[in-house]
């Protein structure tokens, strides 16, 4: 989601004539030039972990020393870090001239022209809502593939997590918002989108947004004016624009009754985003394993056009951990749902999320992480240390997993996790399957960067005229996670698409 957030806060930016440069501190020698010649930094934030804070607090008092060079800097602050601390954060960093707040993502060009009038401390942020914001200024990375966000928040009350805090409760986008968002990026030339959600598959059809709301998150449809300036922005005439646009989707979809279109639940929007022609592909994530029900995997049975990747983070292994961190399944009631997925559509990749070291994990609760991994074989696994987020629920817990033994805990799941991703990636090898190309391998022209149905990359020679399609590919060999493959191949292909 802090992808598509900064996609938006990217556009909205560069549409007031902003231009935007590449993380400044990020590159490397020059990021003293870059940053003295700025004149605004924002940073997008996240405050899952402790970890990610603290670098936040380090670029922010090295920016605090690039300020006594240029006075003029303007610094600002958006994402969940905002939510979580609020203006205590200005006290603290008086260096820091302005915050976002996850729901205000689109006041940021105000806020800015604020700080430069007034040069005063100034936050905007709303404490509920949507944060969503369509909007056809966003400025997307890839010109095939696109984030659709469908619901923000989270119900749920895993107590080790600040989520629920940082987004605030759960609110759907109204299915025909979503319909008819997903056709304007078909019509743009999108031909895959990931949807998003703290707790994508709890979506609700956003039966709970009205009146003014509605109006906050409404689709913009493109006016002259707009057109004319996309058009020179991509250097073809209003007329080429122009024609385009009656062939989209969107207009269609105008022409037709959009009070039709309508999904109460994850599976039904699923199921309705598949019917839009030209749209290939679609991942979603997260989902939580309570909302993982039959009837979203019958749906992803009967529908090629939905991912083979399913990430269902599990958390721990053990009963007395998972009962701790309020997670609403034990270790069997998921193990069941895999299976269940699984003799569903038997080539789904599975994927997950583990934390080491919760509070009062036992050595036995441990084991049994390490044999959860063994058992049900992921595909891979993102794997956490426990960190203990002030104001969730498990800050009443004790943090006693002491911080050697987190660490080992964690090295050793990675372990086993590296080893079974291996295998399971080279499952693959000698296999020819249906590829997205995405891009030119940056690293080699002559190569590109594509992804399978499952979500595996794949590099492989070919020539650049082929990004935006999907091609059969042989996979011929594995580098780590990236398998290797060559045009062509087979007839034995295994993809979905
Ligand atoms: N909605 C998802 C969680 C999203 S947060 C779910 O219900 O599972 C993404 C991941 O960050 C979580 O799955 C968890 O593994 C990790 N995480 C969240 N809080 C954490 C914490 N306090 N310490 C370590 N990892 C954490």
């Amino acid at each position: 989601m802090n992808e598509y957030d900064t996609e938006v806060a990217e556009g909205l930016l560069a549409h007031q004539g902003y231009e935007i440069v590449p993380d400044a501190l990020e590159t490397g020698p020059c990021a003293r030039e870059v940053v003295l010649n700025a004149d605004v930094f924002v940073m997008n934030t996240c405050a899952v972990r402790e970890h990610a804070e603290e670098r936040v607090y380090g670029r922010l008092g090295m920016l605090g020393k690039y300020k006594k060079a240029n006075p003029d800097l303007i610094i600002g602050l958006m994402g969940c870090m905002v939510e979580e601390h609020q203006e205590k954060l200005f006290q603290r960093f008086p260096q820091l001239d302005f915050m976002v707040g996850t729901r205000n993502i689109k006041e940021l060009p105000a806020l800015i022209d604020r700080v430069t009038k007034t040069r005063q401390q100034v936050a905007s942020i709303k404490r509920d809502g949507l944060s969503i914001e369509y909007t056809d200024l966003i400025k997307r990375a890839s010109r095939y593939q696109a984030w659709l966000p469908i619901m923000t928040g989270c119900n749920k009350v895993c107590t080790f997590c600040i989520v629920p805090i940082t987004r605030g409760a759960e609110v759907s986008m109204p299915a025909r918002e979503v319909y008819r968002e997903a056709g304007r990026l078909v019509s743009e030339g999108v031909k895959w989108i990931t949807l998003l959600g703290q707790n994508v598959n709890s979506y609700s059809g956003g039966d709970k947004i009205t009146g003014d709301k509605m109006q906050d998150t409404r689709y913009k449809i493109l006016d002259a004016k707009h057109k004319t300036q996309a058009a020179h922005d991509k250097g073809q005439n209003a007329n080429q624009i122009q024609s385009s646009l009656l062939e989209s989707s969107i207009l269609n979809l105008e022409s037709t009754s959009l009070s039709k279109v309508s999904a109460d639940n994850f599976p039904q929007l699923l199921e309705m985003l598949c019917q839009i022609e030209g749209l290939d592909r679609i991942s979603f994530t997260t989902s939580h394993p309570q909302d993982a029900t039959e009837e979203l995997f019958q749906v992803i049975a009967r529908n090629p056009k939905i991912s083979r990747r399913f990430h269902l983070p599990l958390q721990s292994g053990s009963d007395a951990v998972l009962k701790r961190m309020k997670r609403l399944h034990t270790y069997a009631d998921y193990k069941q749902k895999i299976d269940r997925l699984r003799a569903l559509v038997p080539d789904i990749a599975v994927t997950t999320d583990i934390i080491a070291g919760f509070s009062g994990e036992t050595e036995a609760d441990h084991e049994s992480t390490l044999r959860a991994l063994e058992e049900i074989r992921y595909d891979s696994a993102y794997i956490f240390k426990y960190s203990l987020r002030a104001q969730t629920p498990a800050a009443r817990l004790a943090d006693d997993v002491p911080l050697e033994k987190k660490e080992r805990r964690n090295a050793q799941l990675l372990e086993i996790q590296r080893k079974i991703s291996r295998e399971k990636y080279g499952e693959w090898v000698g296999r020819t399957v249906e590829v997205f190309a995405e891009a030119v391998n940056s690293r080699d022209k002559k190569q590109l960067v594509g992804w399978t149905a499952d979500d595996k990359k794949v590099v492989f020679e070919g020539d650049p005229s082929l990004v935006g399609s999907f091609m059969k590919v042989q996979l011929l060999d594995l580098n780590r996670e990236t398998l290797i493959g060559k045009l062509g191949g087979g007839d034995d292909a295994t993809g979905y698409c």
